[in-house]
């Protein structure tokens, strides 16, 4: 027999959008996590937060530059950024230069809901999170085999790590019709200690509107921050821009600006409030998308495009 909330889920899900995308290849996981979560009515907030905390908490996803198993700084200590925010004006909170937690984004939502404070780093980051309950590990259960190798490697010989930038950028949008992006890295390998990149400062790393959609970023985040890139995506879409035209059209102005063929590494994604997806990108920039109307999540391939062609 259909219960009022049964027949409220049915009465939310005919008018929803709801959708979950995320950066590079190694987001589906955390994509079909999300999809699953959202089809059980889940806010996209929780959804956002817990996919991200399994991908955070993952030694071996960590080579790709996220928590646990992300590669140190360059005193052999795994400090992360991350944060989150929603759609709701204000609704924001990050953690930066975080030593010894495994799961950031975490403590970037407790930053959000518990503190007076929108952004917290170092010690400070660390002291508020174990106030919170969350354990502070030894810096040796951050890294992996793999990161300590690379560590070793870059002190012995200097080497530095081989591949580009990843950083996972999470945005679901939920039955509710609330969007919540969220972003976690252990940042550039062999930084300096107390290095910030773009991924947890507002506009740069992500942004978030409930009426309109939200965008992250990934990449060089030295350079990103000096853009604001997510904040312009999704001014562009307030505008009009679907998610595409919006990513194409800020990553088209940057390279204008920077001259074409110096463009830094970035990638861009966005999602807006019809479930509709967006990216763009100065490498090539695979992305994992799931809505309401597909099956399963698919992979999408962003190709860069040059100005000069
Ligand atoms: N944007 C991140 C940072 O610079 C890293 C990345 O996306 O690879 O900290």
């Amino acid at each position: 027999m259909f219960t009022v909330d049964k027949y409220i889920y049915i009465l939310k899900y005919i008018l929803s959008q709801m959708a979950a995308v995320g950066t590079w290849s190694f987001s589906r996981p955390a994509v079909e996590r999300m999809s699953c979560m959202l089809l059980a009515g889940q806010n996209a907030t929780d959804v956002v937060e817990t996919a991200m905390a399994e991908v955070e908490d993952d030694a071996d996803t960590g080579r790709h530059i996220v928590g646990r198993g992300g590669y140190p700084n360059c005193k052999g200590v795994v400090e992360c950024d991350a944060a989150i925010m929603e759609g709701v004006p204000g609704r924001f909170g990050a953690v930066a230069a975080l030593r010894g937690i495994a799961q950031p984004c975490r403590v970037a939502r407790k930053v959000m809901e518990k503190s007076p404070h929108s952004l917290l780093v170092g010690d400070g980051a660390e002291a508020f999170a174990q106030d919170l309950g969350f354990t502070s590990e030894a810096n040796d259960n951050m890294l992996s085999h793999h990161t300590a190798t690379a560590y070793r490697e870059f002190l012995e010989k200097n080497k530095p790590v081989s591949g580009g930038h990843d950083t996972i950028g999470l945005i679901a949008l939920d039955l509710s019709g609330n969007t919540t992006v969220g972003v976690s890295t252990s940042g550039a390998p062999f930084k300096s200690p107390g290095r910030v990149g773009d991924s947890p400062l507002p506009g740069c790393g992500l942004y978030a509107d409930n009426t309109v959609g939200a965008a992250a970023a990934t990449g060089d985040g030295d350079k990103i921050m000096c853009y604001c890139p997510s904040f312009h995506v999704v001014q562009l879409m307030k505008q009009g821009s679907s998610p595409s035209e919006a990513c194409h059209a800020v990553l088209a102005d940057m390279q204008r600006r920077i001259g074409d063929d110096k463009c830094f590494d970035i990638g861009l994604i966005s999602l807006n409030m019809k479930g509709e997806v967006g990216a763009a990108s100065s490498v090539e920039f695979p992305y994992t998308f799931w809505n309401q109307g597909m099956d399963s999540v698919e992979e999408l391939i962003n190709q860069p495009k040059s100005l000069n062609v």
